[in-house]
């Protein structure tokens, strides 16, 4: 489809500027004050045009149970998790559609699905994830999470006896499944991209590492991981390397241009330059950091090194959002409070441009999406800047970020196409999904959590906790 987006705000280096903005196909062909209509006129008075953000990391299927998981950090919370995970297909294709719809309703044009497999039904979640983010039309990077050590492996032994169970599948078959993964659904020409993405240190061996850089170089895939969420992690990483983790993934050759790291809280100065030597990517999630109490990472320094940063909302069951611009403002201004030199804060300007253009780097695909440019890819998102959050008119951008915009996403475009006009998205029934979440869910009163409970003593221990019957 062509179109030409007339009379509409887009930023500049220094203030805005009001232009035409001509797309052909999938790219923008042109950026002017005035040009000629190209195909159908869209009108872009009073409103402004930023290239679509990218949700650079979330698990879909954690939709489901979002508010419900008690207060607990990481390692507990996980146990929690694995009580309540979606067993069936089908609701790992209605979340998909619901990440999907909350993520573009936020600015967003791309998600990156770290995704839960159902056990012997991983083919199928991955399809049924597929199949949401085509018929929504979002820009897809789903990364089928994987691990090859067992559950109890991911909380530091603190000395005692490592004696876990094997994990129910080989790693050998792990790589087997994402090959297939890669063969049925990688399709970049198509806005589908698989990713290889280990879980992370905490629950992978070197050998499903390796195979999955041998994975990521065969099919040229971007990689992908949590890296050092809580400070449990660093000090399993210690115990399970005698280094930090950061430098035992650099050693066996996992960071590179294309591996993009979620978390990265735990990490000190020398790693930090390890990441930039790589020009690996930092996915910040700061809602989930904070409802997990895992810590604040360190942003400005990673800035400062010469990282590249951008931002993710994590699964909603520790956010329990999938709103972008609630993740990019608390990602903003939650660093003020680490730096007192407020020339390192970040600027809203530069939240919007690490949340596309940083996302698009991340991806390895910084040199043809994430800027309002010629050539680009047309991942585009028209504010509505005469809605009530957005006035009265000051800074554009400045009210976009640090307000509390809602309802404000007037249309929105990926590859060329429209998926958003007036609010309202075209590609899917929006109400229809509506109804399916309410009548698959339920209120719940008081559920337990049986995995919980036995966790906690060797948690509490290792973390010097007082002993919970103390408490
Ligand atoms: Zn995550």
């Amino acid at each position: 489809m062509n179109f030409t987006i007339q009379n509409v705000l887009i930023p500049q280096a220094e203030g805005y500027a009001t232009v035409d903005v001509e797309i052909e196909g999938d790219r923008i062909s042109g950026i002017a004050s005035h040009l000629e209509v190209v195909g159908t006129a869209v009108d872009g008075q009073n409103k402004l045009l930023l290239p679509g953000f990218i949700n650079a990391h979330t698990h879909s299927s954690e939709m489901w149970h979002r508010g419900l998981i008690p207060m607990l950090p990481l390692e507990l919370w996980l146990a929690a998790l694995y009580d309540i995970t979606p067993l069936d297909p089908e609701q790992v294709y209605l979340s998909a559609l619901g990440t999907a719809v909350e993520t573009i309703l936020s600015g967003g044009t791309s998600v990156v699905d770290h995704l839960v497999l159902i056990p012997g039904k991983e083919l199928e979640t991955i399809a049924a994830a597929v199949k949401a983010y085509r018929e929504i039309g979002i820009r897809a990077f789903v990364a089928p999470l994987v691990q090859d050590e067992s559950f109890a492996a991911g909380v530091p032994s603190g000395g005692s006896e490592k004696n876990y169970a094997a994990y129910f599948r080989s790693t050998a078959a792990t790589l087997e499944l994402i090959e297939t993964a890669v063969k049925q659904f990688h399709r970049p020409d198509e806005g589908v991209y698989i990713l290889v993405a280990p879980t992370g240190i905490q629950l992978s061996t070197d050998a499903l590492f390796e195979g999955c850089i041998e994975l990521s170089e065969r099919y040229d895939l971007c990689r992908h991981s949590h890296l050092l969420e809580t400070l449990a992690q660093q000090l399993l990483a210690q115990e399970k390397y005698g280094c930090s983790a950061v430098e035992h993934l650099k050693e066996i050759g996992y960071l590179s241009h294309k591996t993009s790291l979620a978390h990265c809280v735990w990490l000190n100065d020398s790693d930090i330059e390890i990441l930039a030597q790589t020009q690996s990517t930092v996915v910040h999630n700061p809602l989930s950091n904070l409802r997990l109490g895992s810590g604040i990472a360190p942003i400005l320094k990673y800035r400062q090194a010469g990282v590249n940063v951008t931002f993710g909302c994590d699964g909603a069951s520790s956010n329990d959002s999938q709103d972008l611009l609630e993740a990019i403002k608390i990602g903003s201004i939650l660093h003020n409070t680490t730096d007192r030199d407020y020339h390192h804060w970040i600027t809203p300007l530069q939240a919007v441009e690490m949340a596309s253009k940083g996302g698009a780097i991340g991806l390895n695909l910084g040199d043809e999406l994430g800027a309002i440019a010629v050539g680009q890819k047309a991942d585009l998102v028209l504010y509505n800047l005469t809605n009530l959050s957005l006035l009265p008119r000051t800074d554009p951008i400045g009210l976009l970020i640090l307000g509390r915009p809602t309802q404000v996403v007037h249309s929105v475009w990926i590859d060329g196409k429209q998926i958003v006009a007036d609010g309202k998205v075209k590609t899917i029934n929006v109400d229809g999904l509506r109804q399916e979440l309410f009548s698959r869910s339920q209120w719940y009163n008081n559920l337990q959590f049986p995995s919980v409970s036995p966790m906690e003593e060797r948690y509490r221990t290792v973390m010097g906790l007082p002993d919970k019957s103390s408490v």
